[in-house]
């Protein structure tokens, strides 16, 4: 550590949205030292995932600040006026940008603030005795009392698997590679699932591949996006969430997978009007599978040999397939960093973190922050862009004791539980 170097008020580990939406909220704050450390040399959003024509899954509004703070000079709109295309937006009225766009939105403000630090992959975390020293990779090292932890969210595999399998994050890198294959297996439920189906659907007239998706899932399920349910999106629904056991939510959470898990209903709709119009021009060499799970994958150096077990005649079968893409997810990760503080830290009996109501995972409840690990505690929201504004308000409000920007207790019509009102034990 430099002698001299400052000791910041708070330190963010990764930049993806939800870190730099808080170094946006952080900015203005004159009372707060904040310096944000990102392994990536710049801002890039899911590149394997970044198909021309994906949109956000959420309204434009739920960018990195404008739910917090409508004013902020880092809102999505200020973005568009930057670089001449608010006009564009308007006319186009629709809530919901391109992926490319936001992932240039987000560069565009990161390119903004002076509190971040690239090429910097944190590799470890200690303690001091009265704050926490960060070092990376590159031998230099940073001091701050807080830290959040903003590094994301891993690729899930289902099964171990050898060969040129690629799991949907590195769609994009790897696609010239599925188009010259013979057949391509896609397996998943979800939205990069049915985009990467999508997508080489509109390639296979060209390249002549057989297609295969294949889903555990009973349907290809749309996600659920109606009003009333798009009020579960709350701080009250998240509240009513953690006060239920651990082991009821786990049971409430896998009844949720429409919440989260699902497929946007645009997308469904426009695979079957591309599967409509090869059928009525010549025909498509494609296959649709439901209920059905890939147990395991054998590559033999020329191809893989997929098991299936069909979830509800309990069949089993075998698939070839030359090429296989595992559009099948992602989970939250523990980095390995953190080893030399873990004593400071709340773990749950799965050796999760164990989230308070701000987000605070140490004992002391107000050292260190969590973004988008706090699924099992506060549901289905935490991955949701939507809910990123209000994390980071009410952790800076846990950071300075004061709330930098309004917190919304309440914003849903429907409640959650028996209202006090309602109980037993309440007057008349
Ligand atoms: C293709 C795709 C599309 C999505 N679209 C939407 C959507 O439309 N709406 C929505 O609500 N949600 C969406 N999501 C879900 C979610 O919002 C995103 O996954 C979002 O990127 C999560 O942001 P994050 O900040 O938690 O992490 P990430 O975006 O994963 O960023 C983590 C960052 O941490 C850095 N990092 C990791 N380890 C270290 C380290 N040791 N040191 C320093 N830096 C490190 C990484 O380089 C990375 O930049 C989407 C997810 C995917 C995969």
């Amino acid at each position: 550590m430099t002698a001299g170097a400052p000791t910041y008020d708070l330190l963010g580990i990764g930049l993806g949205p939800f870190n730099l939406g808080l170094a946006c909220l952080a900015e203005p704050l004159d009372d707060l030292r904040a310096v944000f450390l990102e392994a990536a040399d710049g801002f890039s959003w899911h590149p394997g995932m970044m198909l021309p024509d994906a949109t956000l899954q959420v309204p434009f509004l739920a960018d990195l600040v404008t739910l917090a703070d409508p004013t902020s000079r880092f809102s999505y709109l200020a973005f568009l006026k930057d670089v001449g295309r608010l006009y564009p937006f308007y006319i186009r009225e629709s809530f919901y940008p391109l992926r490319r766009e936001y992932d240039d939105y987000c560069r565009w403000a990161a390119e903004r603030l002076d509190c971040v630090r690239w090429g910097e992959r944190v590799v470890a975390v200690e303690h001091d005795g009265e704050a926490y020293v960060v070092r990376s990779a590159t031998g230099r090292s940073w001091r701050a009392r807080r830290l959040v932890l903003g590094t994301g969210t891993a690729p899930r595999l289902p099964f171990a698997v050898e060969g040129p399998a690629l799991h949907s994050a590195d769609y994009l890198d790897r696609k010239p590679g599925l188009l010259a294959a013979s057949s391509v297996t896609v397996v998943g439920s979800g939205q990069s699932a049915a985009e990467v189906y999508a997508d080489l659907l509109a390639e296979q007239e060209e390249h002549g591949f057989a297609l295969t998706w294949v889903t555990r899932s009973p349907r290809f399920f749309p996600m659920e996006y109606t009003k009333l349910t798009l009020e579960m999106t709350s701080p009250e629904w998240s509240s009513y969430f953690q006060s239920l056991p651990a082991g009821r939510r786990a049971e409430v959470q896998r009844g949720q997978a429409a919440l989260s898990k699902g497929i946007s209903s645009q997308t469904i709709d426009a695979i079957f009007d591309e599967l409509y119009r090869r059928q009525a021009t010549g025909g498509v060499d494609t296959t649709l599978l439901t209920a059905t799970e890939v147990t395991a994958a054998r590559w033999d150096g020329t191809g893989y040999t997929l098991d299936l077990r069909h979830t509800e005649q309990d069949s089993t079968g075998q698939l070839r397939t030359a090429a296989l893409v595992l559009a099948t997810g992602y989970a939250p990760r523990v980095p390995d960093f953190l080893e030399p503080v873990r004593d400071r830290i709340r773990w749950d009996e799965h050796g999760r973190f164990l989230a308070s109501a701000s987000f605070a995972v140490d004992h002391a409840g107000d050292e260190v922050f969590v973004q988008n690990a706090e699924e099992h505690t506060h549901g289905f929201v935490a991955p949701d862009l939507g809910m990123g504004a209000m994390r980071n308000s009410v952790i800076l409000a846990q950071v300075l004791g004061r709330e930098p920007y309004a917190v919304e207790k309440r914003i849903a019509f429907q409640e959650w539980g028996i209202p006090d009102r309602f109980r037993e034990e309440a007057p008349a």
